[in-house]
């Protein structure tokens, strides 16, 4: 579709006198004199207002897996927004599309995973467990178990739980987190606070962390751990498998439920359906947005175990929690149709088997760069770390910071967006991207670091001054 005729400099000005992005530093925005304003975008390419034609190496932010543009999505929605565009499940009700996608989710989750909770965000999602986990303990007679076992740098939202959750310490200051309950362990950080060390040895004393908490907090008061197979907005950490098991038997050694959060991991991200299958864990519930849909609508879901739903309704009364737009009957229609291309296309198996293991050796050039410290891929996500001096974890500031939003900034300059986080670029592209396009977002990373380094290296002089 052909851009429609914005007025681009307004757009802008209005944006300042009355938008206030997400995440976003509204003094740096009003500073740059607006945000970019993204008018379209096609197949794995985004379009701005000045005409600029940037690849998307983000797939929005890391949920449009299926690509943009695809009709059949927006059909999908048209008929359904005909035939009904809104019904609540609060009164006893439910809507064709609701009860087929639950269907389908508990068919690609399997196992125990047979039953669906829908929310309209990830962040919702991680409210739900919370507040289900909780409850769940409550009325199964053992109501101290209350504590959720989080991860420094996870992410698990922005809600007054999600961020509670998650282990960013930037995000708690606002609005007085973490809520009480929940206590943060070890990362599986390797570059970051592994370097060097054997790498069993290091994902075993992390995992080892996991319990050591579990028994200072006394196990008869915890309810869960929760964690993101490979955590993305924390910098894309990618653990081993043998931590994920260890972690898993940890779970279950102390009876606590395992939550793995796979809002974006899930929807073939890394090569299967969900992440836990990667690693080879079975978790009680999963939280999951984001490809669910391929952002196309805002939904949500909880997939929850049928051991918790027993318990649930033969002690738990009314459950007294979710929204208006649970279950929304176009979001749900669109996310069936959204699982219906992933499947049809083969682009889980395609993650797996083909473009997965390019992408992996096309990042994998970088490595030779004397900015790059490590280039670290699962399925079709990514991570380079920038580093002062090759073949060290050493940071330009000598501290963790400052280098991932510069070398950002060049990639978006050259026509590739990424994200920057504290000394590192991550890449999530969408499921479908080709390998053409793939060789592109290498050269233009390359042309990225050989832009910033002078800035890399004034930072650093900058500190020693
Ligand atoms: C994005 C994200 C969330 C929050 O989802 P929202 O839709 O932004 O509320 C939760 N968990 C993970 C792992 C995420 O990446």
């Amino acid at each position: 579709m052909a851009a429609r005729n914005y007025d681009i400099p307004e757009l802008r000005r209005l944006d300042v006198a009355h938008h206030l992005p997400a995440q976003a530093n509204y003094g740096e925005i009003q500073a740059l004199g607006g945000s970019r304003i993204i008018t379209r975008a096609e197949g794995s390419t985004i379009f701005d207002g000045e005409g600029n034609a940037i690849l998307d190496g983000m797939a929005g932010l890391w949920c449009v897996n299926v690509g943009y543009g695809r009709d059949e999505l927006v059909r999908t929605a048209a008929e359904q927004m005909q035939e009904l565009p809104f019904y609540n499940t609060f009164f006893k009700t439910a809507t064709p599309p609701t009860v087929l996608l639950a269907t389908k989710l508990a068919e690609l989750l399997g196992g125990d995973l047979q039953h669906v909770f829908f929310n309209s965000s990830g962040s919702e999602a991680n409210d739900t467990v919370m507040r289900m986990v909780r409850h769940y303990w409550n009325v199964s007679g053992q109501p101290k178990r209350t504590v959720f076992i989080s991860r420094r740098n996870a992410y698990h939202g922005s809600t007054m739980a999600g961020a509670s959750l998650g282990g960013m310490k930037a995000m708690h200051p606002i609005g007085g987190l973490p809520i009480p309950g929940v206590e943060h362990v070890a990362q599986p950080y390797k570059f970051g606070e592994g370097f060097g060390e054997d790498d069993e040895s290091f994902y075993a004393r992390c995992a080892q962390e996991i319990e050591d908490r579990i028994l200072a907090v006394g196990p008869e008061n915890v309810a869960a751990f929760i964690g993101e197979p490979v955590q993305g907005a924390g910098g894309v950490i990618i653990p081993s498998k043998s931590y994920w098991k260890r972690v898993d038997a940890i779970c279950k050694k102390y009876g606590i439920l395992l939550v793995i959060d796979e809002v974006i991991c899930g929807f073939g991200r890394l090569g299967e359906w969900f992440g836990f299958q990667h690693f080879g864990v079975t978790p009680d519930l999963v939280p999951m947005a984001k490809g669910l849909s391929s952002g196309y609508l805002p939904i949500s879901a909880v997939g929850v175990s049928h051991k918790i739903v027993e318990v649930l309704r033969e002690k738990g009364g009314d459950f007294v929690h979710g929204y208006t737009y649970s279950g929304h009957p176009v979001a749900a229609a669109v996310a069936l149709k959204n699982l219906e291309i992933i499947e049809r296309e083969g682009l889980v198996q395609r993650v797996k088997n083909d473009i997965g293991p390019y992408y992996a050796a096309a990042l994998s050039r970088l490595e030779s760069d004397p900015l790059v410290g490590e280039v670290r891929t699962l399925g079709l996500i990514g991570a380079v770390e920038i580093v002062s001096k090759r073949g060290t974890n050493e940071r330009f500031t000598g501290e963790e910071g400052k280098a991932g939003p510069i070398v950002r900034d060049a990639c978006i300059r050259n026509g590739l967006m990424v994200r920057g986080i504290r000394d590192s670029i991550v890449m999530c592209p969408p499921l479908i991207i080709t390998r053409e396009e793939i060789d592109r977002m290498v050269d233009f990373i390359g042309r990225a670091l050989r832009e910033s380094e002078p800035a890399l290296r004034a930072l650093k002089a900058e500190v020693k001054a």
